[in-house]
Protein backbone atom coordinates (compact mmCIF):
# COMPACT_ATOMS: atom_id res chain seq x y z
CA UNK A 1 0.00 0.00 0.00
CA UNK A 2 1.31 3.59 -1.00
CA UNK A 3 1.77 5.78 1.73
CA UNK A 4 -1.29 8.22 0.76
CA UNK A 5 -3.53 5.47 0.67
CA UNK A 6 -2.12 4.31 4.08
CA UNK A 7 -3.48 7.70 4.98
CA UNK A 8 -7.01 7.77 3.01
CA UNK A 9 -7.90 4.27 4.87
CA UNK A 10 -6.74 5.58 8.53
CA UNK A 11 -8.22 8.60 8.63
CA UNK A 12 -10.72 7.93 10.65
CA UNK A 13 -8.19 6.82 13.26
CA UNK A 14 -5.57 9.47 12.57
CA UNK A 15 -8.31 12.28 13.46
CA UNK A 16 -9.68 9.81 16.73
CA UNK A 17 -5.91 9.72 18.33
CA UNK A 18 -5.83 13.29 17.99
CA UNK A 19 -8.93 14.00 19.63
CA UNK A 20 -7.23 11.70 22.24
CA UNK A 21 -4.34 13.65 22.88
CA UNK A 22 -6.56 17.02 22.98
CA UNK A 23 -8.48 15.33 25.84
CA UNK A 24 -5.62 15.78 27.74
CA UNK A 25 -5.43 19.02 29.85
CA UNK A 26 -1.46 19.46 29.42
CA UNK A 27 -1.47 23.40 30.45
CA UNK A 28 1.80 23.64 31.30
CA UNK A 29 1.64 27.30 33.09
CA UNK A 30 -0.86 26.04 35.78
CA UNK A 31 0.69 23.75 38.20
CA UNK A 32 -2.81 22.48 39.06
CA UNK A 33 -2.91 20.67 35.21
CA UNK A 34 0.50 18.54 36.01
CA UNK A 35 -0.63 15.28 36.25
CA UNK A 36 -2.62 15.66 32.43
CA UNK A 37 0.76 17.22 31.31
CA UNK A 38 2.77 14.05 32.49
CA UNK A 39 0.07 12.32 30.85
CA UNK A 40 0.17 14.05 27.24
CA UNK A 41 4.03 13.03 27.36
CA UNK A 42 3.17 9.30 28.09
CA UNK A 43 0.55 9.86 25.51
CA UNK A 44 2.81 10.69 22.86
CA UNK A 45 6.22 8.18 23.88
CA UNK A 46 2.85 5.76 23.56
CA UNK A 47 1.96 6.97 20.46
CA UNK A 48 5.57 6.89 18.40
CA UNK A 49 5.85 3.23 19.51
CA UNK A 50 3.08 2.23 17.94
CA UNK A 51 4.27 4.05 15.29
CA UNK A 52 7.07 2.27 14.78
CA UNK A 53 9.71 3.79 16.54
CA UNK A 54 12.76 1.60 17.57
CA UNK A 55 13.30 4.06 20.57
CA UNK A 56 10.91 6.22 22.61
CA UNK A 57 11.64 7.96 26.28
CA UNK A 58 10.16 10.31 28.33
CA UNK A 59 12.99 12.09 29.62
CA UNK A 60 13.32 13.99 32.76
CA UNK A 61 14.20 17.48 33.08
CA UNK A 62 13.74 19.91 36.00
CA UNK A 63 10.96 20.63 35.07
CA UNK A 64 8.25 18.91 32.20
CA UNK A 65 9.52 15.92 30.78
CA UNK A 66 10.68 15.74 26.75
CA UNK A 67 9.44 12.79 24.68
CA UNK A 68 12.16 11.72 22.44
CA UNK A 69 12.00 8.95 19.73
CA UNK A 70 13.89 7.95 16.60
CA UNK A 71 13.82 5.14 13.87
CA UNK A 72 17.16 4.58 11.76
CA UNK A 73 16.58 2.87 9.24
CA UNK A 74 20.26 3.51 7.59
CA UNK A 75 22.50 5.44 9.52
CA UNK A 76 23.91 6.52 5.89
CA UNK A 77 20.51 8.41 4.80
CA UNK A 78 19.88 11.50 5.39
CA UNK A 79 18.13 12.70 9.18
CA UNK A 80 14.89 14.28 9.74
CA UNK A 81 14.38 15.89 13.25
CA UNK A 82 11.26 17.17 14.41
CA UNK A 83 10.20 19.27 17.29
CA UNK A 84 6.74 20.25 18.31
CA UNK A 85 5.62 20.62 21.87
CA UNK A 86 2.57 18.44 24.01
CA UNK A 87 2.24 21.93 25.92
CA UNK A 88 -1.12 23.83 25.60
CA UNK A 89 -1.95 27.44 26.73
CA UNK A 90 -4.17 27.99 29.22
CA UNK A 91 -7.81 27.70 28.38
CA UNK A 92 -9.12 31.05 30.41
CA UNK A 93 -11.29 32.58 29.98
CA UNK A 94 -13.41 29.70 29.85
CA UNK A 95 -16.98 31.19 29.27
CA UNK A 96 -15.70 32.62 25.77
CA UNK A 97 -15.48 28.95 24.72
CA UNK A 98 -18.39 27.91 22.54
CA UNK A 99 -17.94 24.44 23.61
CA UNK A 100 -15.83 22.98 26.23
CA UNK A 101 -11.65 23.44 25.28
CA UNK A 102 -10.97 20.10 26.69
CA UNK A 103 -14.06 18.31 24.81
CA UNK A 104 -13.09 18.75 21.25
CA UNK A 105 -16.09 19.18 18.51
CA UNK A 106 -15.68 18.93 14.93
CA UNK A 107 -17.42 22.24 13.33
CA UNK A 108 -17.59 23.92 10.17
CA UNK A 109 -16.32 27.31 9.67
CA UNK A 110 -16.20 30.14 6.94
CA UNK A 111 -12.21 28.80 6.61
CA UNK A 112 -12.68 25.11 7.01
CA UNK A 113 -15.72 24.27 5.03
CA UNK A 114 -14.85 20.98 5.85
CA UNK A 115 -14.67 21.32 9.51
CA UNK A 116 -12.50 22.09 12.13
CA UNK A 117 -11.21 20.93 15.68
CA UNK A 118 -12.41 23.05 18.62
CA UNK A 119 -10.12 22.09 21.00
CA UNK A 120 -7.23 24.19 23.25
CA UNK A 121 -3.89 22.67 21.98
CA UNK A 122 -5.53 21.65 17.94
CA UNK A 123 -3.88 23.96 15.83
CA UNK A 124 -0.59 24.78 19.07
CA UNK A 125 0.60 22.65 18.50
CA UNK A 126 -0.67 19.54 19.06
CA UNK A 127 -2.64 18.65 16.28
CA UNK A 128 0.31 19.86 14.08
CA UNK A 129 3.24 17.84 15.71
CA UNK A 130 0.88 14.87 15.60
CA UNK A 131 0.68 15.46 11.65
CA UNK A 132 4.53 13.78 12.10
CA UNK A 133 3.38 10.78 14.65
CA UNK A 134 1.04 9.98 12.04
CA UNK A 135 2.97 10.81 8.93
CA UNK A 136 5.89 8.79 10.29
CA UNK A 137 3.33 5.84 10.91
CA UNK A 138 2.21 5.80 7.30
CA UNK A 139 5.91 5.92 5.89
CA UNK A 140 6.81 2.65 8.62
CA UNK A 141 3.34 1.10 7.51
CA UNK A 142 4.14 1.13 3.76
CA UNK A 143 7.55 0.49 3.68
CA UNK A 144 8.73 3.46 2.98
CA UNK A 145 10.38 5.94 5.42
CA UNK A 146 13.15 7.58 2.83
CA UNK A 147 14.99 9.23 5.85
CA UNK A 148 16.21 8.64 9.55
CA UNK A 149 13.55 10.38 11.95
CA UNK A 150 14.13 11.70 15.09
CA UNK A 151 11.53 13.14 17.89
CA UNK A 152 11.65 15.79 20.76
CA UNK A 153 8.23 16.59 21.85
CA UNK A 154 8.29 19.01 24.48
CA UNK A 155 5.91 20.10 27.18
CA UNK A 156 7.12 23.59 28.41
CA UNK A 157 7.01 25.58 24.98
CA UNK A 158 4.31 27.71 26.55
CA UNK A 159 6.32 28.95 29.30
CA UNK A 160 9.38 29.37 27.77
CA UNK A 161 11.20 26.13 26.38
CA UNK A 162 13.17 26.77 30.16
CA UNK A 163 14.70 23.46 30.01
CA UNK A 164 15.30 22.92 26.29
CA UNK A 165 19.16 24.31 26.09
CA UNK A 166 20.37 21.80 28.84
CA UNK A 167 18.53 19.13 27.16
CA UNK A 168 19.90 20.06 23.55
CA UNK A 169 23.33 20.95 24.83
CA UNK A 170 23.62 17.66 26.89
CA UNK A 171 22.09 15.10 24.05
CA UNK A 172 24.11 16.98 20.83
CA UNK A 173 24.87 13.75 19.56
CA UNK A 174 21.72 11.87 19.68
CA UNK A 175 19.54 14.61 17.98
CA UNK A 176 22.51 15.54 15.02
CA UNK A 177 20.24 15.75 12.00
CA UNK A 178 20.32 17.03 8.82
CA UNK A 179 17.16 18.96 8.95
CA UNK A 180 14.65 20.22 11.40
CA UNK A 181 11.09 20.28 10.79
CA UNK A 182 9.01 22.42 12.95
CA UNK A 183 5.14 22.78 12.40
CA UNK A 184 4.19 25.86 14.98
CA UNK A 185 3.50 28.40 12.86
CA UNK A 186 0.53 28.99 9.99
CA UNK A 187 0.38 29.50 6.26
CA UNK A 188 -1.51 32.42 4.61
CA UNK A 189 -4.14 30.37 3.41
CA UNK A 190 -5.09 27.02 1.65
CA UNK A 191 -5.14 28.48 -1.66
CA UNK A 192 -1.96 30.10 -1.08
CA UNK A 193 0.44 27.98 1.06
CA UNK A 194 3.56 29.57 2.96
CA UNK A 195 6.72 28.47 4.40
CA UNK A 196 7.91 30.95 7.65
CA UNK A 197 11.12 32.30 7.05
CA UNK A 198 11.65 35.10 9.89
CA UNK A 199 10.37 34.91 12.87
CA UNK A 200 10.28 37.64 15.71
CA UNK A 201 11.72 36.97 19.44
CA UNK A 202 10.01 38.08 22.67
CA UNK A 203 11.41 39.65 26.00
CA UNK A 204 8.65 39.54 28.89
CA UNK A 205 8.92 41.81 31.81
CA UNK A 206 6.70 42.11 34.89
CA UNK A 207 6.71 45.44 37.15
CA UNK A 208 5.49 46.58 40.32
CA UNK A 209 4.81 50.21 41.23
CA UNK A 210 4.80 50.85 44.85
CA UNK A 211 3.08 54.00 46.25
CA UNK A 212 2.32 54.09 50.23
CA UNK A 213 2.80 51.27 52.22
CA UNK A 214 -0.74 49.88 52.43
CA UNK A 215 -3.67 50.87 50.98
CA UNK A 216 -4.91 54.16 51.86
CA UNK A 217 -8.39 55.88 52.14
CA UNK A 218 -8.61 58.22 49.27
CA UNK A 219 -10.64 60.66 50.52
CA UNK A 220 -7.75 61.17 53.29
CA UNK A 221 -5.22 60.88 51.42
CA UNK A 222 -6.28 60.98 47.58
CA UNK A 223 -4.25 64.28 45.90
CA UNK A 224 -2.06 63.97 48.87
CA UNK A 225 0.15 60.22 48.09
CA UNK A 226 0.84 59.11 44.22
CA UNK A 227 -1.38 56.36 43.32
CA UNK A 228 0.95 53.65 41.91
CA UNK A 229 -1.65 53.00 39.26
CA UNK A 230 -1.82 56.12 37.75
CA UNK A 231 1.64 56.78 37.92
CA UNK A 232 2.09 53.34 36.47
CA UNK A 233 0.24 54.36 33.29
CA UNK A 234 1.75 57.56 32.42
CA UNK A 235 5.09 55.45 33.04
CA UNK A 236 3.32 52.27 30.36
CA UNK A 237 2.25 55.73 27.78
CA UNK A 238 5.83 57.39 27.71
CA UNK A 239 7.03 53.90 26.12
CA UNK A 240 6.18 54.96 23.04
CA UNK A 241 5.94 58.12 20.98
CA UNK A 242 3.76 59.42 18.89
CA UNK A 243 4.58 57.53 15.35
CA UNK A 244 3.87 54.70 17.67
CA UNK A 245 8.39 54.26 17.70
CA UNK A 246 9.07 52.74 21.50
CA UNK A 247 11.25 55.40 22.96
CA UNK A 248 13.80 53.25 25.14
CA UNK A 249 17.23 54.67 24.31
CA UNK A 250 18.68 51.85 22.51
CA UNK A 251 16.07 49.77 21.26
CA UNK A 252 16.58 50.08 17.94
CA UNK A 253 20.05 50.38 17.69
CA UNK A 254 20.74 46.14 16.19
CA UNK A 255 17.31 46.20 14.30
CA UNK A 256 17.84 44.75 10.65
CA UNK A 257 16.41 47.26 8.13
CA UNK A 258 15.24 45.45 5.25
CA UNK A 259 16.10 46.67 1.67
CA UNK A 260 13.57 48.54 -0.32
CA UNK A 261 13.27 45.05 -2.43
CA UNK A 262 13.09 42.75 0.29
CA UNK A 263 10.41 45.24 1.66
CA UNK A 264 8.20 45.41 -1.63
CA UNK A 265 8.33 41.22 -1.94
CA UNK A 266 7.42 40.95 1.43
CA UNK A 267 4.26 43.46 0.61
CA UNK A 268 3.71 40.92 -2.33
CA UNK A 269 1.66 38.57 0.08
CA UNK A 270 -1.90 38.02 -0.32
CA UNK A 271 -3.34 40.37 2.22
CA UNK A 272 -6.63 42.10 2.13
CA UNK A 273 -6.62 45.01 4.67
CA UNK A 274 -10.43 45.68 4.69
CA UNK A 275 -11.12 41.93 5.09
CA UNK A 276 -8.57 42.24 8.17
CA UNK A 277 -10.19 44.65 9.96
CA UNK A 278 -13.47 43.66 9.49
CA UNK A 279 -12.73 39.92 10.64
CA UNK A 280 -11.01 41.93 13.87
CA UNK A 281 -14.50 44.18 13.74
CA UNK A 282 -11.99 47.32 13.64
CA UNK A 283 -12.78 50.44 11.94
CA UNK A 284 -8.70 51.03 11.49
CA UNK A 285 -4.90 49.83 11.85
CA UNK A 286 -2.65 51.42 14.49
CA UNK A 287 1.01 51.00 14.50
CA UNK A 288 4.01 51.89 13.72
CA UNK A 289 4.27 54.99 11.41
CA UNK A 290 5.97 54.27 8.02
CA UNK A 291 5.52 50.74 8.19
CA UNK A 292 2.87 48.56 6.31
CA UNK A 293 0.90 46.15 8.32
CA UNK A 294 2.39 43.34 7.29
CA UNK A 295 5.85 45.01 8.20
CA UNK A 296 4.50 45.93 11.28
CA UNK A 297 3.95 42.26 12.30
CA UNK A 298 6.93 40.47 10.34
CA UNK A 299 9.96 42.92 10.35
CA UNK A 300 9.10 45.85 12.98
CA UNK A 301 9.84 44.94 17.20
CA UNK A 302 6.85 46.30 19.60
CA UNK A 303 5.67 46.74 22.82
CA UNK A 304 2.53 46.04 24.45
CA UNK A 305 0.80 45.72 27.53
CA UNK A 306 -0.57 42.17 27.99
CA UNK A 307 -1.86 42.54 32.03
CA UNK A 308 -2.52 45.44 34.10
CA UNK A 309 -3.98 44.91 37.73
CA UNK A 310 -4.24 46.55 41.01
CA UNK A 311 -6.35 48.09 44.03
CA UNK A 312 -10.03 47.03 43.98
CA UNK A 313 -11.73 45.67 41.07
CA UNK A 314 -14.75 43.69 42.70
CA UNK A 315 -18.07 44.34 42.53
CA UNK A 316 -19.85 47.94 43.36
CA UNK A 317 -17.54 50.77 44.29
CA UNK A 318 -14.64 50.95 47.12
CA UNK A 319 -12.86 54.33 47.57
CA UNK A 320 -8.91 53.19 47.98
CA UNK A 321 -6.01 54.59 46.88
CA UNK A 322 -3.78 51.07 46.32
CA UNK A 323 -0.53 50.79 47.52
CA UNK A 324 0.69 48.80 44.37
CA UNK A 325 -0.28 48.52 40.72
CA UNK A 326 1.36 45.70 38.21
CA UNK A 327 1.65 45.13 34.54
CA UNK A 328 3.40 42.79 32.49
CA UNK A 329 4.37 43.97 29.39
CA UNK A 330 6.06 41.66 26.45
CA UNK A 331 8.48 43.12 23.30
CA UNK A 332 8.14 41.32 20.35
CA UNK A 333 12.22 41.69 18.80
CA UNK A 334 13.86 41.20 15.42
CA UNK A 335 16.57 40.46 14.21
CA UNK A 336 19.21 40.87 15.66
CA UNK A 337 17.95 42.32 18.66
CA UNK A 338 19.33 40.55 21.85
CA UNK A 339 16.48 39.88 24.33
CA UNK A 340 18.77 40.19 27.47
CA UNK A 341 20.05 43.56 25.87
CA UNK A 342 16.73 44.60 25.65
CA UNK A 343 15.18 43.34 29.07
CA UNK A 344 17.93 45.57 30.56
CA UNK A 345 17.42 48.68 28.13
CA UNK A 346 14.03 48.23 29.17
CA UNK A 347 14.57 47.82 33.45
CA UNK A 348 17.03 50.87 32.93
CA UNK A 349 14.62 53.14 31.09
CA UNK A 350 11.57 52.30 33.09
CA UNK A 351 13.05 52.84 36.36
CA UNK A 352 14.27 56.39 35.52
CA UNK A 353 10.62 56.90 33.65
CA UNK A 354 9.44 56.65 37.77
CA UNK A 355 9.08 59.80 39.89
CA UNK A 356 10.39 59.83 43.14
CA UNK A 357 6.88 59.35 45.11
CA UNK A 358 7.21 55.68 43.61
CA UNK A 359 9.36 52.72 43.71
CA UNK A 360 9.24 50.91 40.87
CA UNK A 361 10.33 46.82 40.38
CA UNK A 362 11.21 45.58 37.07
CA UNK A 363 11.69 41.48 36.53
CA UNK A 364 12.64 39.77 33.30
CA UNK A 365 10.21 36.42 33.00
CA UNK A 366 11.37 34.88 29.81
CA UNK A 367 12.66 35.56 25.98
CA UNK A 368 13.62 34.19 23.52
CA UNK A 369 16.26 35.02 20.06
CA UNK A 370 14.07 36.17 16.44
CA UNK A 371 15.70 34.32 14.12
CA UNK A 372 15.74 34.36 9.75
CA UNK A 373 15.91 31.03 8.30
CA UNK A 374 17.48 30.04 4.61
CA UNK A 375 14.97 29.54 2.08
CA UNK A 376 17.91 28.51 -0.31
CA UNK A 377 18.88 25.12 1.79
CA UNK A 378 18.06 21.34 0.67
CA UNK A 379 15.71 21.27 3.41
CA UNK A 380 13.64 24.44 2.26
CA UNK A 381 13.30 23.21 -1.18
CA UNK A 382 12.23 20.07 -0.24
CA UNK A 383 9.74 21.30 2.03
CA UNK A 384 8.76 23.70 -1.20
CA UNK A 385 8.85 20.83 -3.38
CA UNK A 386 6.39 18.72 -0.88
CA UNK A 387 4.09 21.94 -0.71
CA UNK A 388 3.83 22.14 -4.46
CA UNK A 389 3.05 18.44 -4.82
CA UNK A 390 0.05 18.61 -2.54
CA UNK A 391 -1.13 22.00 -2.71
CA UNK A 392 -0.16 22.31 -6.34
CA UNK A 393 1.22 25.74 -6.11
CA UNK A 394 4.85 27.01 -4.51
CA UNK A 395 4.75 28.35 -0.80
CA UNK A 396 5.44 31.88 -0.59
CA UNK A 397 8.33 32.44 1.80
CA UNK A 398 6.83 34.78 4.88
CA UNK A 399 7.99 36.64 8.19
CA UNK A 400 5.74 35.67 11.40
CA UNK A 401 5.01 37.93 13.79
CA UNK A 402 5.12 34.89 16.53
CA UNK A 403 8.25 33.47 18.28
CA UNK A 404 9.46 30.09 18.50
CA UNK A 405 12.63 30.69 20.38
CA UNK A 406 13.74 27.27 20.10
CA UNK A 407 14.66 28.15 15.78
CA UNK A 408 17.75 30.23 17.39
CA UNK A 409 18.87 27.65 19.57
CA UNK A 410 18.78 25.29 16.86
CA UNK A 411 20.40 26.95 14.15
CA UNK A 412 23.38 27.84 17.00
CA UNK A 413 23.97 24.22 19.00
CA UNK A 414 22.34 21.68 16.26
CA UNK A 415 23.60 23.30 13.53
CA UNK A 416 21.27 22.17 10.96
CA UNK A 417 18.23 24.40 9.29
CA UNK A 418 15.04 24.35 10.92
CA UNK A 419 12.00 24.42 8.05
CA UNK A 420 9.22 25.81 9.97
CA UNK A 421 6.37 23.78 7.84
CA UNK A 422 3.50 24.81 9.52
CA UNK A 423 -0.23 24.19 8.20
CA UNK A 424 -2.60 26.07 10.22
CA UNK A 425 -4.29 29.68 9.57
CA UNK A 426 -3.94 32.95 11.53
CA UNK A 427 -7.45 33.17 11.83
CA UNK A 428 -7.39 29.65 13.70
CA UNK A 429 -7.43 31.54 17.22
CA UNK A 430 -4.25 30.42 18.87
CA UNK A 431 -3.82 31.06 22.47
CA UNK A 432 -7.80 32.35 22.41
CA UNK A 433 -11.03 31.03 23.00
CA UNK A 434 -12.14 28.97 20.48
CA UNK A 435 -8.75 27.91 19.30
CA UNK A 436 -9.34 25.22 16.47
CA UNK A 437 -7.68 23.49 13.19
CA UNK A 438 -8.76 22.23 10.05
CA UNK A 439 -9.28 18.92 9.52
CA UNK A 440 -8.21 18.99 5.64
CA UNK A 441 -5.28 20.78 7.35
CA UNK A 442 -4.47 17.82 9.87
CA UNK A 443 -4.71 15.42 6.54
CA UNK A 444 -2.89 17.57 3.71
CA UNK A 445 -0.06 18.11 6.53
CA UNK A 446 0.30 14.38 6.82
CA UNK A 447 0.28 13.90 3.29
CA UNK A 448 3.16 17.18 2.78
CA UNK A 449 5.19 15.88 5.78
CA UNK A 450 5.44 12.15 4.26
CA UNK A 451 6.36 14.10 1.13
CA UNK A 452 8.48 16.03 2.51
CA UNK A 453 10.66 13.21 3.16
CA UNK A 454 11.15 11.71 -0.36
CA UNK A 455 11.83 15.17 -1.69
CA UNK A 456 14.22 15.66 0.93
CA UNK A 457 16.37 12.26 0.49
CA UNK A 458 16.49 12.86 -3.42
CA UNK A 459 17.43 16.65 -2.85
CA UNK A 460 19.91 15.11 -0.23
CA UNK A 461 21.83 12.80 -2.95
CA UNK A 462 21.59 15.23 -6.02
ZN1 LIG B 1 3.23 26.45 19.73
Amino acid sequence: MSVNNYIQTHKERFLNELLDLLRIPSVSADPKFKDDVFKAAEFVKESLLKAGADVAEVCETAGYPIVYGEKIVDPNLPTVLVYGHYDVQPADPYELWDSPPFEPVIKKTPNHPEGAIFARGSADDKGQFYMHVKAFEAMMASGDLPCNVKFMIEGEEEVGSDNLETFVLENKEKLKSDVILISDTHMISMQDPSITVGLRGLTYMEVEVTGANRDLHSGTYGGAVANPINVLCKMIASLRDENEHITIPGFYDKVQELSAEQRERLNEAPFDLEEYKSKLEIDEVHGEKGFTTIERVGIRPTLDVNGIWGGYTGEGAKTVLPSKAYAKISMRLVPDQDWKEIAKLFEDYFKSLAPASVKVKVRSHHGGSPAVVSDTSVGYRAAEAAMEETFGKRPIPTREGGSIPIVALFQKELGSDPILFGFGLDTDALHSPNEHYGVQNYFIGIETIAAFFRHFKKLSEA
